[in-house]
């Protein structure tokens, strides 16, 4: 996983300093390819220059967002990103912890799409990366402050909430 820096983001890097070799222990795949990190304004440059960069939808109302795009079977030529949403990180005040936490949520995510046994749905089986990765703490934290903050409907909230309480489960079970 190399981080490929379109954004001069310093929680990309520090991320990248400090969880790297955690996030390969959980997927050795990351190894192969390297995953593009970019505000959404860079993002939407890239969607007009490569078409077939994979587009998100409705990416102007998450925090964070990602894609992923398989060429071949052969992991290497794996097309994958991260997309940060500035704008609403401000605007909800994230704290650098809270940001590396939705880093390793995403790049859970990237995990996820590899995984052959996809049983478990993506939202808890990203959040339980993010927790393999070190991140239980921050990711609970960051999860707590959206369920608390009201820019999501009913649903997300609700779903906030069951993930905040998988999330204990695991730090209980794991002593995390
Ligand atoms: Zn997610």
């Amino acid at each position: 996983m190399k981080l490929f820096h379109y954004t001069s983001y310093k929680e990309f890097n520090t991320f990248e300093e400090l969880y790297k070799s955690n996030a390969y222990a959980v997927c050795n795949l990351l190894k192969k390819f390297s995953v593009n990190v970019h505000t959404i304004g860079e993002y939407k440059e890239l969607l007009e220059q490569y078409p077939k960069l994979p587009v998100i939808e409705d990416i102007d109302k998450d925090l964070f967002g990602c894609y992923v795009l398989k060429e071949t079977n052969d992991a290497k030529d794996t097309i994958s990103g991260i997309i940060i949403n500035d704008e609403l990180c401000s605007q909800l005040k994230l704290t650098t912890n809270d940001k590396l936490a939705a880093i390793a949520h995403e790049i859970g995510h990237i995990m996820f799409f590899f995984l052959k046994n996809k049983q478990t749905d993506e939202e808890f089986k990203a959040d339980e990366f993010a927790c393999q990765m070190g991140l239980s703490v921050e990711l609970f934290g960051l999860l707590e402050k959206l369920q608390k903050s009201d820019i999501y409907n009913k649903h997300t909230t609700r779903l906030l909430e069951l993930r905040l309480k998988a999330i204990k489960k695991y730090r209980h079970y794991f002593n995390a």
